[in-house]
């Protein structure tokens, strides 16, 4: 998979306004139309930009993108719930295209590969986005979860067709569109309009289904199983394809994304892939060093603290981090030493203490500063 990263596509930079995104593509698209570009690449590269586009000029598609990379839309790892291909071939070009070419809604054919704007009537449902409570162990493990969903779905009792007895549509002969040739500056194109009988499906019904008042679909609270990858973290998105809204008319689901919102941990902070710890020591164990048990993701470890550590001090356990959600390389841990001073001493305690001042007990720092004053008084 060699893809092409797509803001390099559209030749725009990570931080593009939806309205460079749009002009670029506009001016992409003009450039390499297989109706005006005869090139033998060009099919190819307007390809290349509809693919960019329809995943740019999308809010939700394009979170996803900056997070996961080609990753999101290419089938990953978790393949049951995740990130599955992405098609473009329901994105609907046909706003761009009638400003662009002067139609209404264009159908283009180039090799099939083409897409069919809106004249087919078929409209693709809406995208979902829902959000979920983690735990950090489900975050940072992956987890299945089943989750309520109350959406828009396809009516059952005629498979979303919203009637019975089907016709054949006598206004456009069951063609679904009304054509009409029309001339631009860059040819001559057919443009198509939906009939506006049935819809764009061709097909009328003798009988509306009563479940659904002819809509083809209803709201219904279900249950689904999501299967969350290892390593999500907050404001992460995970796409569901086609789990999202039913379509129109006969039109793919939207996309359900669901949103995370990890809970924080008792003692760990996580920052991206790393993990932090705070250890609290007594001023005996930092200044004569000792072993502690440390608690890692994947089960405790005895770390050796030497003599004379300070407050501050970092430990790094290499791949003791959370693993990537895309990368699946695992992150860091560190431990920061944090010196307690006692607030209450027992008489013994303080003994030893009064016995210990007698040392002049002394450090560099304190020597530095005595030194100083001594000069100076
Ligand atoms: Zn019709
Ligand atoms: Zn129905």
């Amino acid at each position: 998979m060699n893809k092409r990263d797509y803001y390099e596509v559209l030749g725009v930079d990570k931080n593009a306004s939806d309205k460079d995104i749009k002009s670029a593509f506009r001016r992409l698209a003009k450039q390499y139309h297989p109706d005006v570009n005869k090139d033998p690449g060009a099919e190819d590269k307007f390809k290349e930009i509809q693919e960019a586009y329809a995943v740019l000029s999308d809010e939700n598609r394009r979170k996803q993108y900056d997070q996961f990379g080609h990753a999101a839309f290419q089938g990953g790892p978790s393949a049951s719930g995740g990130f599955s291909g992405f098609d473009f071939s329901d994105f609907d070009f046909s706003d761009i295209f009638s400003d662009l070419f002067g139609g209404s809604s264009f159908g283009f054919n180039f090799g099939g590969g083409g897409f069919t704007g809106r004249s087919s009537g078929k409209v693709r449902g809406r995208d979902k986005v829902i959000s979920m409570n983690l735990t950090f162990e489900e975050a940072v493990f992956g987890c299945s979860k089943d989750i309520q969903l109350d959406i828009m779905d396809t009516c059952d009792d005629c498979d979303g067709l919203g009637g019975h007895g089907e016709e054949k549509c006598d206004e456009c002969n069951g063609r679904g569109t009304i054509e009409q040739q029309q001339r631009s500056i860059l040819g001559t194109y057919i443009t198509r309009s939906t009939c506006p009988k049935c819809g764009g499906t061709g097909k009328t019904y003798k009988t509306t289904c009563s479940t659904c008042h002819g809509k083809g679909k209803i709201r219904k609270n279900k249950e689904i199983t999501v299967k969350v990858p290892a390593g999500v973290d907050t404001g992460n998105q995970l796409r569901l394809a086609s789990k999202g809204e039913a379509g129109s008319n006969g039109g793919p689901n939207g996309d359900l994304y669901i949103e995370f919102n990890v809970k924080s941990h008792p003692i760990y902070e996580r920052e991206d892939d790393n993990i932090y710890l705070t250890l609290p020591l007594n001023i005996v164990d930092a200044t004569l060093g000792c072993k502690k048990e440390v608690p890692t993701l994947y089960g405790n470890i005895n770390l050796v603290i030497p003599a004379g550590s300070q407050s501050g001090d970092k430990h790094r356990l290499r791949g003791k981090g959370v693993e990537n959600v895309s990368t699946k390389r695992k992150g860091d841990m560190y431990i920061i030493l944090d010196v307690n001073i006692p607030e209450k001493l027992s008489r013994d305690q303080k003994k030893l203490f009064e016995q210990l001042k007698k040392t002049e007990l002394s450090t560099p720092k304190i020597k530095k500063y005595n030194e100083f004053l001594d000069k100076n008084r």
